[in-house]
């Protein structure tokens, strides 16, 4: 079946919709392009004042961010939030906005949940439900963190073999789907589809340093610039397989993954420090451990330790992960079947009930 012929049939049966339909509730965020709300629909107030949707506002780039969330709806519907529709609204005095709506997938994101003194244990809770009463201890954590990782990673490999890449992965844009009990990637305002060309980034957006693998630009300066509209032209695959742009995710990927097991690493401060300790070892991982485990903190060896069971498959997936160069980083695919998640453990935490 066409993949074209398919959207025009599902676009004609689709309900649209219009601002009027929408009741905006609380404000859920704010960035430099766009707020975010939640919503309900006005003919379908929920009981709560709470809405069941999502709703963000955005300028000019919104239009880019629909196009992105129409194709992953087609392509990979579980990586992401559930993308229900997106539309232009005209009435506002700035020119108009775009109006973008997912349903409401839960209330933490991966953000929220690391920086509680409970990790991982509160996101085994909201996995499993509430009823467990397991041991904790350091194996148990590294559980819950493979199977956290091998969700993202999941993720991330259903919007690279779409040909998305997203450019902006990092906790605030991992939530947790309490329909699903999984994490699905959220904000596509900054992602690429290389298939079509579109490789869109505002001069005035900035890639979050925190999480930005160390090359700036995702593709070779050789590489046309965005065009502004949709070219279907196959751009890819040779430029994904000369450029491996989905690489830059995996390191922003390899990042979180490091966040989990060192404690320490979760806040700002904490990584921003990081980031400057592995510039200085050229950004070699095996480098940086060695300067810092002789005087290690009891947080940092907790880290290395919990990445050191298995016989150390953790830290061999995460130095495969944060790298220097793109194409010795491992890819989303490779990833996911790599010895740190061929463990039972993994799938007694994701199928237990
Ligand atoms: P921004 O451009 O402001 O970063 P995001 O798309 O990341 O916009 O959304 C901002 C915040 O709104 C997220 O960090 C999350 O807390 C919340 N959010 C976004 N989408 C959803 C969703 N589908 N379900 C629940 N919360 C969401
Ligand atoms: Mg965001």
């Amino acid at each position: 079946f066409d993949m074209f012929v398919l959207a025009f049939v599902e676009r004609l049966f689709r309900t649209t919709y219009r601002k009027d339909d929408f009741v905006l509730g609380k404000k859920l965020g704010e960035g430099a392009f766009g707020v975010v709300y939640r919503a309900s629909l006005a003919k379908k107030p929920s009981s709560k004042n709470d809405g069941d949707l999502v709703l963000k506002k955005a300028t000019e780039y919104g239009a880019v961010e629909i196009w992105m969330n129409e194709r992953v709806r087609r392509a990979c519907a579980n990586c992401c939030a559930d993308f229900v529709y997106g539309f232009f609204e005209n009435s506002s005095k700035k020119g108009g906005e775009y109006w973008l709506i997912w349903r409401y997938e839960g209330e933490a994101t991966l953000a929220d949940l690391m920086i509680s003194r409970e990790f991982p244990y509160n996101v085994q809770t909201l996995i499993l439900g509430e009823v467990q009463d397991l041991p904790k201890g350091i194996e148990r954590e590294n559980r819950i963190i493979q199977t956290i990782m091998s969700q993202l990673l999941f993720a991330l490999d259903g919007l690279h073999s779409t040909g998305i890449v997203h450019r902006d992965i990092k906790p605030q844009n991992v939530i947790f789907s309490e329909g699903s009990r999984t994490f699905k990637i959220i904000d596509l305002g900054a992602a690429a589809d290389l298939r079509v060309g579109i490789n869109y980034i505002p001069k005035e957006f900035l890639l979050d340093p925190r999480y930005a693998a160390p090359e700036q630009y995702i593709m070779s300066t050789q590489t046309p610039s965005a065009p502004s509209a949709p070219v279907a032209t196959a751009l890819s695959p040779v430029l994904w397989q000369l450029n491996l742009p989905d690489r830059f995710d995996i390191y922003s990927a390899g990042l979180i993954f490091l966040q989990m097991a060192f404690p320490g690493l979760r806040t700002d401060s904490g990584l921003i420090q990081f980031n400057r300790q592995l510039k200085r070892c050229d950004y070699d991982l095996s480098a940086w451990r060695k300067t810092v485990e002789p005087r290690a903190s009891p947080d940092l060896r907790k880290g290395f330790q919990l990445l050191d069971i298995d016989g150390g498959t953790g830290w061999e997936l995460l130095t495969s992960m944060v790298r220097y160069k793109a194409r010795q980083r491992i890819s989303a695919k490779t990833a996911l079947a790599h010895p740190y998640f061929d463990r039972e453990g993994l799938l007694a935490l994701s199928f237990m009930q």
